[in-house]
């Protein structure tokens, strides 16, 4: 394949950065084998690419595809659609059909802290489940308990109980519930990964902790039907191992480890879990939303040792103190600056000042080790919305939550493409023998920083082959 007449860049970190204009890229077998002026097409198909930047596949380095299909068929509950109770009464009257109705993005400011008792006033007849938008808590109603049969599950940590019984407040058992709920429809995955080319994605990284060797088999044969586009790397627990990997795109990722400050694990325990891992040559990714979870996760980790792959996910509040701590130990943060535009006003809410300059950081840590994602679903899966929020960081009601954190979109660009395997490490450069993971946008690149959209995606490609075109 020949794609004529584009603007090949390398990397793009400076706003300066060097690049060709009107330069032809040869590939074959998936890699950039010529790059020059008026190359002769021969025997191969020609893609036009009118002036537009060639850039290299944005990665999403932490994503949740079950999820993130399920949330097409999901009721929204919370902030900004559903903003009090009036609003997630019509939201839920307005569903149709029958079976589960399963609610996600919920947030305490719709309407207080929710049991069982609460849902069945919304929803009294079908079984339904109401996730938190923090992903770690699902509410359900007294049909869904009797359902799922939760009165004999007392006991499990995770089932909340009080002096009536089971509240109806499941927590962390993400597992077990999809275990129970044995889907008539698979979820459409194929969709998802198609709405991520289309948004120039050509790898990613799927950090659900549920992961296990049903997903692998699921993944590599979706991969090889050509269902799934990206490149896959699968975090998961310790049941997760790479025996099973049958297909090239797919890749064994970090050991995922949840922390909840309010159910800490023993500290030893913990140690000894990242040194079995590292002896696996297998770095840990800590989910961390707290400074306590942070500081936790930092303190074993140091006692373990670092093995330099390993990963903080979300790093939701990390105090400047702390900076230093994270480049001793080598530690990659995979952040999600979305967050803090899209929440942004709840956090100003609920928030001390002077702890608005810890979230969701991103410019304090360029120098060290820093990766965008998204966290889709709960986090928007467009990758150039995420770099539009790591330059503005302005809420929807145009308050800008740590200005000192914002990017250049040569910076957001950077912290975007880089190597599925090395979050933390240099963005991806475009050079002859490089992969052909790519995309193609329609402008050049002094437009496409201006505006950082989605739209302006021309096409993509994965190992050189079409995974999409506008
Ligand atoms: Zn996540």
């Amino acid at each position: 394949m020949l794609i004529q007449n584009v603007e090949l860049h390398g990397q793009i970190e400076q706003t300066t950065s060097d690049y060709m204009a009107g330069v032809d890229v040869r590939i074959h077998n998936g890699k950039l084998v010529e790059i020059g002026f008026g190359l002769a097409p021969g025997d191969d198909p020609v893609v036009a690419g009118h002036g537009g930047a060639l850039l290299p596949g944005l990665v999403d380095h932490h994503i949740h595809l079950f999820s993130l299909a399920a949330f097409a068929e999901s009721v929204v509950c919370g902030p900004p659609q559903v903003n009090n109770l009036n609003d997630l009464r019509q939201v839920l009257h307005g569903v149709t059909g029958s079976g589960w109705i399963r609610g996600v993005g919920y947030h305490e400011s719709v309407a207080g802290e929710l049991t069982a008792r609460d849902l069945d006033a919304l929803v009294p007849e079908r079984p339904f489940r109401l996730q938190h938008r923090s992903g770690k808590m699902w509410m359900l109603n007294s049909r869904a308990v009797q359902m799922l049969d939760i009165e004999s599950q007392v006991g499990w940590q995770g089932i909340e109980t009080d002096n009536h019984g089971v509240t109806g407040r499941l927590f962390r058992l993400d597992g077990w519930l999809s275990a129970q709920l044995k889907r008539s429809t698979p979820l459409n995955l194929a969709r998802v990964s198609a709405e991520l080319a289309a948004a120039g994605v050509t790898g990613l990284t799927d950090a659900s902790v549920t992961n296990d060797h049903n997903t692998v088999d699921l993944f590599c044969r979706l991969l090889t039907e050509g269902q799934l586009r990206q490149h896959i790397r699968l975090m998961g627990n310790e049941s997760l191992t790479d025996q099973h990997f049958a297909n090239t795109l797919l890749t064994l990722g970090e050991l995922k480890i949840l922390l909840d400050e309010d159910n800490l694990p023993p500290l030893d325990e913990l140690i000894d879990r990242i040194k079995r891992a590292h002896a696996a040559s297998r770095g840990v990714a800590f989910h961390c939303v707290s400074r306590i979870e942070l500081l936790f996760a930092l303190a074993a980790i140091d006692a373990a040792g670092s093995c330099g792959s390993d990963r903080i996910e979300h790093g939701a509040v990390i105090p400047a103190e702390v900076l230093s701590t994270l480049r001793n130990l080598d530690l990659t943060v995979v952040t999600q600056p979305s967050l803090v535009a899209l929440r942004g006003d709840q956090y100003v809410e609920d928030l001390l000042p002077h702890e608005l300059p810890d979230l969701y950081r991103v410019r304090s840590l360029v120098n060290q080790r820093v990766a965008l994602s998204s966290d889709a679903p709960y986090g928007s899966a467009d990758p150039w919305l995420t770099m539009r929020c790591a330059v503005h960081r302005t809420t929807p009601s145009g308050i800008v939550v740590g200005e000192a954190e914002c990017l250049t979109p040569e910076q957001a660009f950077s912290r975007s493409t880089t190597p599925l395997d090395d979050p933390g490490g240099p963005a991806v450069d475009l050079n002859l023998g490089s992969i052909a993971d790519l995309c193609l946008m329609k402008l050049p690149w002094k437009d496409i920083r201006e505006r950082l959209n989605v739209d302006d995606v021309a096409a993509t490609f994965v190992e050189g082959e079409r995974v999409y075109q506008s």
